[in-house]
């Protein structure tokens, strides 16, 4: 941590933590906002005026009731969801939500479009497969999906039951900056990585979904945004647990919620309330991936591994000259603090997952880093 020196110490909230907290750039479970933590520490054994801890409590129980109900106000007024939006915690992680999707929106005789941007988007894909009629509508695969494809690729089905994209790829690094016009046809989202980073248009969606792990909370929990009118395709012979008209008619509560990770996920929205909302955090994102971006491109010796138009401002991926360069990278990086740098498998290289909570700190700590690795290595 001592390249960091007294940038973090003029921050209270940081300087009792230095001992012990680390720059954690993994893609997920990722890190999580210090004041959320150091709240649910405070509260763990007794929620204030309760007496138990939260996880103590009965899901059915009016305190945990209005944890639940306050988590989606919050969310309602963060987002600024639509009224005719329903909003579920469900389980199971953003991969059952590859299966739910088209077994509740996918009738037999129609179609779902899909667009493959990545390894998550393919699995989707997969998933729908084995559901119903699946028309994969564009695809960057390619180009090892190191871009989002333009309008112009995509050749839409009408009358198409939903378009599903995803809309940032952890692994690759790509994000989508701008929707697929897709007219009264559904789109449907995984936001895992990108949810909540900055204002969007819920209007604009049928459906999104997304794991918590990375801006919502920890793992465990799955946020669903609905528009109401398409729970009326939820047929009634589906498994219970998979409709999601039966999880919306029991407000997620049809069987025991992850209780605690909701506690979570509620606390996180209050922190993003209090950093000022949507437009607040997107500034702040803007600005650390920017920092870092201008970092890779810098001088030639990192190169980012996606086309600049499609950049993710959640996961900046990049390369070094060789693999060898890369593992000292990583390992000289984890010594000094810098943790989960390393890139997916699939992809190589290096990864810097800087979700909401991940500290401006950490990026002009990871920058200086890889100016001093150049220096000595270039
Ligand atoms: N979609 C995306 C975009 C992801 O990043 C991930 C997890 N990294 C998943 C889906 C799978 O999420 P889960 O592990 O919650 O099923």
């Amino acid at each position: 941590m001592t390249i960091v020196g007294p940038v973090l110490w003029d921050r209270p909230v940081y300087a009792s933590h230095m001992s012990s907290r680390i720059f954690n750039f993994s893609a997920g479970p990722a890190v999580m906002p210090l004041p959320v933590l150091e709240q649910a520490q405070r509260e763990l054994v007794t929620l204030p005026g309760v007496g138990m801890s939260v996880m103590e409590i009965s899901h059915r129980s009016k305190t945990f009731e209005d944890l639940l109900n306050g988590a989606i106000a919050d969310i309602r007024e963060l987002a600024n969801v639509p009224s005719h939006y329903r909003l579920l915690m469900l389980q199971g992680g953003a991969s059952l939500q590859f299966s739910m999707v088209p077994m509740n929106l996918l009738s037999s005789g129609s179609t779902a479009d899909y667009i493959d941007t990545g390894t998550w988007a393919d699995k989707a894909i997969k998933e729908a497969t084995r559901v119903g009629r699946v028309n994969v509508t564009g695809s960057t695969k390619a180009s090892n999906y190191n871009r989002i494809p333009a309008a112009r690729e995509l050749t839409l089905t009408p009358g198409a039951a939903y378009v599903h994209i995803t809309s940032n790829n952890t692994i690759e690094g790509t994000q989508w900056h701008t929707l697929p016009d897709t007219g009264d046809v559904p789109l449907v989202a995984d936001a895992s990585s990108d949810i909540f980073s900055r204002p969007t248009d819920i209007g604009r969606f049928g459906l999104i979904y997304a794991g918590a792990q990375k801006n919502l909370g920890p793992s465990g929990v799955t946020l669903v945004i609905v528009r109401e009118d398409l729970l009326s395709r939820s047929r009634a012979d589906l498994p219970t647990m998979l409709s999601y008209k039966v999880q919306s008619d029991n407000n997620s509560l049809y069987n025991t919620p992850n209780t605690f990770g909701v506690y979570i996920l509620g606390l996180t929205m209050k922190w993003l309330k209090s950093l000022g909302g949507l437009a607040a955090i997107a500034r702040l994102n803007e600005r650390k991936a920017s920092t870092l971006y201008a970092e890779v491109d810098r001088t030639g010796f990192y190169r980012g591994t996606a086309e600049k138009a499609s950049r993710s401002l959640m996961n900046v991926t990049f390369r070094l000259p060789s693999e060898a360069l890369e593992k000292e990278f990583e390992k000289a990086a984890t010594k000094t603090g810098l943790d989960g740098l390393k890139g997916h498998r699939l992809v190589g290289g290096m990864r810097a997952s800087i979700y909401n909570a991940f500290p401006e700190e950490g990026v002009a700590a990871l920058v200086q880093f890889m100016r001093e690795f150049e220096r000595t290595k270039g």
